[in-house]
């Protein structure tokens, strides 16, 4: 393990931290400002410090934490320049991606949760990679500082944040929900806690631990398939947590906290994109106060299935707003930008592979 990252302590941590080194807490909302709403990547070189502050922030840099963050080792921008996607590269190598979108009026961030993902759903970049490791505080705080520095360069701020980037984030629960908090407190980075969603496949007993905590944030449930044996195939963790198991702990999540769910529905040439699947959604769904989010699948190297035709669906989309249940189609955003989640990251490595292959091949002639 490195050194422990200033990142990586929340402002509950950075309180005590700052106790036990003798300097009063209070220090800690001056050392927040800089560091998350000021955006400043060398806090110590400030001159307005408190000196207190300056004392410890010297003293502890020099030895027991660093600022060491994810640097930015790639950037793509849609060639509308409504997208911008973001590789960073973390302190042992790995490779995560962040992706900043633009709607009118309002600009969202897709953060990752882990390097790869356990759960290992058949037509997912990230899930064909596997599962590396999970990401600390400071590397999910840190995505969105980036998104934030983008923004701001750019004259515009961030409104809104999705947990729909790399990982699954119920399966890294404690990083993921410390980093949130910390991307809501004020005077800092300041997102709006409505205006966070976080997304997962169904681990049921995350969606229960969310409820019960009464977290303030939205709740996606990635659903793509109403029956056991078509969810399985598409999404292996449903063996573990079943349909009748997911949809009690979406109905306990919809009831204890009187909010809509929003199901997540990804677009599979003939896999799930009948008339025949939505009657089968529609019932499940019923007595539920729910929205449908569709989006036509991207194409990635380790799944064959085919993106539904624009026909399909259109028609899946009325028939689901025609049973009464609200559903929206998600543009695609910056196709042109490999926007699928962990499918710049998995790009680049092919082209790198696709390099080192043919580097193999002139050494062999
Ligand atoms: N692990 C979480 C969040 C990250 S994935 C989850 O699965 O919900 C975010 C969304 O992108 C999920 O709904 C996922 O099913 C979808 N997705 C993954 N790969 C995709 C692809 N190739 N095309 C379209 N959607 C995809
Ligand atoms: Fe993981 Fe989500 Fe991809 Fe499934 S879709 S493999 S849960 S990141």
């Amino acid at each position: 393990m490195p050194i422990e990252s200033l990142y990586d302590l929340n402002f509950k941590a950075l309180q005590a931290r700052l106790e036990v080194d003798g300097v009063r807490p209070v220090h800690a909302v001056q050392l927040w400002k800089i560091l998350y709403h000021e955006l400043e990547m060398d806090p110590a070189a400030r001159s307005d410090l408190s000196p207190p502050l300056e004392r410890w922030l010297r003293r502890v840099l020099e030895g027991s934490l660093t600022l060491a963050r994810p640097s930015v080792s790639d950037r793509l921008d849609s060639s509308d320049g409504l997208t911008k996607k973001l590789l960073l590269r973390l302190y042992d190598g790995q490779e995560i991606e962040t992706v900043v979108m633009g709607y009118p009026g309002r600009f969202t961030a897709c953060i990752s949760s882990q390097a790869g993902c356990a759960m290992g759903c058949v037509f997912c970049a990230t899930g064909q990679m596997g599962f590396v490791r999970h990401l600390s505080h400071g590397e999910i705080v840190t995505q969105v500082i980036e998104a934030q520095r983008l923004l701001r360069a750019e004259g515009h701020k961030l409104r809104n944040l999705v947990l729909m980037g790399m990982g699954e984030p119920l399966h890294n629960y404690e990083a993921v929900m410390s980093a949130l908090a910390s991307v809501c407190r004020l005077p800092g980075i300041g997102i709006a806690p409505s205006r966070i969603s976080v997304s997962t496949v169904g681990v049921v007993p995350g969606i229960i631990r969310f409820t019960e905590e009464r977290l303030p944030y939205s709740l996606a449930i990635s659903l793509h398939a109403a029956t056991d044996a078509e969810r399985s195939a598409l999404l292996p963790v449903n063996q573990r947590w079943p349909l009748r198991e997911l949809m009690e702990a979406c109905r306990y999540y919809s009831l204890q906290l009187q909010r809509k769910v929003f199901f997540g529905w990804t677009l599979i040439a003939g896999k799930n994109d009948s008339p025949e699947h939505v009657r089968v959604l529609v019932e499940l769904l019923r007595g539920l106060d729910a929205h449908v989010n569709l989006i036509r699948l991207n194409h990635t190297a380790g799944f064959a299935g085919r993106t539904s035709e624009e026909a399909s669906a259109n028609a899946f989309h009325k028939a689901v707003q025609d049973a009464g249940i609200p559903c929206t189609i998600r543009q695609f955003r910056g196709i042109d930008v490999a926007a699928g989640c962990g499918q710049l990251r998995a790009t680049r490595q092919k082209s790198s592979e696709a390099g080192s292959a043919r580097l193999k091949t002139l050494s062999a002639s």
